[in-house]
């Protein structure tokens, strides 16, 4: 699955990707991420992507022709949705990045970082896809709700997680009816005086399952 990320702060992505089961994925061309830095795309002479927002306020904001001239761009590469990143967006879960890893894992997703107070709402009117929120709070920036993302989506494609690594059984998963999941133990069989429930150390596996159902939060 192709990702289109755009942002003024490429190097933000350097150390996420470079580490673990991200870069595996990109290694093996299980996933492809392409960083375009919307600066590069500004026709103003010192690259400025930012401006005051008319009727006055704190802040600044995205101006919209470095945005519009890199999703542009972007759209060539990739035929998936654009999508930003803003807190009045649809809230993200496992069940939207279950969706996102299903519907897009050919053509890919394009995602916009914000800044600042955000960007030019006719951005969002000529370009935008869909808003996607990672939670009630506000942060400096799009780029960790990025990263949140394609980390989230990236290990339900296939082959991105190992055997020994599995999503089947998430939390939130539509596999767990959108529970949380039962609590995991390995050895000691003892720590701290506390024993690891007798079910699981069993190896009855119909026992095993029952005892995991029940203890869904
Ligand atoms: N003025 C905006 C508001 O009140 O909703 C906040 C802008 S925030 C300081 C700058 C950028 O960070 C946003 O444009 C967005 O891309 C990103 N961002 C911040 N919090 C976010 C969240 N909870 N979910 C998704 N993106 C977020």
């Amino acid at each position: 699955m192709r990702f289109d990320i755009l942002t003024i702060f490429p190097k933000a992505f350097d150390s996420y990707l470079g580490e673990s089961i991200i870069k595996r994925a990109i290694t093996k061309k299980l996933i492809k991420i392409v960083i375009h830095d919307i600066r590069k795309f500004s026709t103003d002479k010192h690259h400025k992507t930012d401006d005051s927002p008319f009727g006055g306020g704190a802040g600044m904001l995205m101006t919209p022709q470095p945005l519009y001239d890199a999703i542009k761009h972007a759209k060539k590469l990739n035929k998936g949705p654009v999508i930003y990143f803003s807190p009045r967006g649809e809230t993200f879960t496992q069940i939207k990045a279950e969706k996102l890893a299903k519907k897009y894992s050919k053509k890919g997703v394009i995602l916009i970082c914000g800044r600042y107070e955000g960007i030019d709402e006719r951005i969002i009117d000529l370009l935008v896809d869909e808003e996607i929120s990672i939670g009630e709070y506000v942060l400096t920036g799009g780029e960790l709700p990025a990263m949140i993302l394609l980390d989230s989506v990236s290990r339900l494609l296939k082959g991105v997680l190992g055997r020994s690594e599995s999503h089947e059984e998430d939390s939130f998963s539509l596999a767990l009816d959108r529970k949380k999941e039962y609590p995991h133990y390995t050895r000691p069989a003892v720590f701290k005086k506390l024993k690891v429930p007798e079910v699981l150390m069993g190896g009855n596996h119909k026992e095993i399952d029952k005892w995991r159902k029940n203890h869904l939060k």
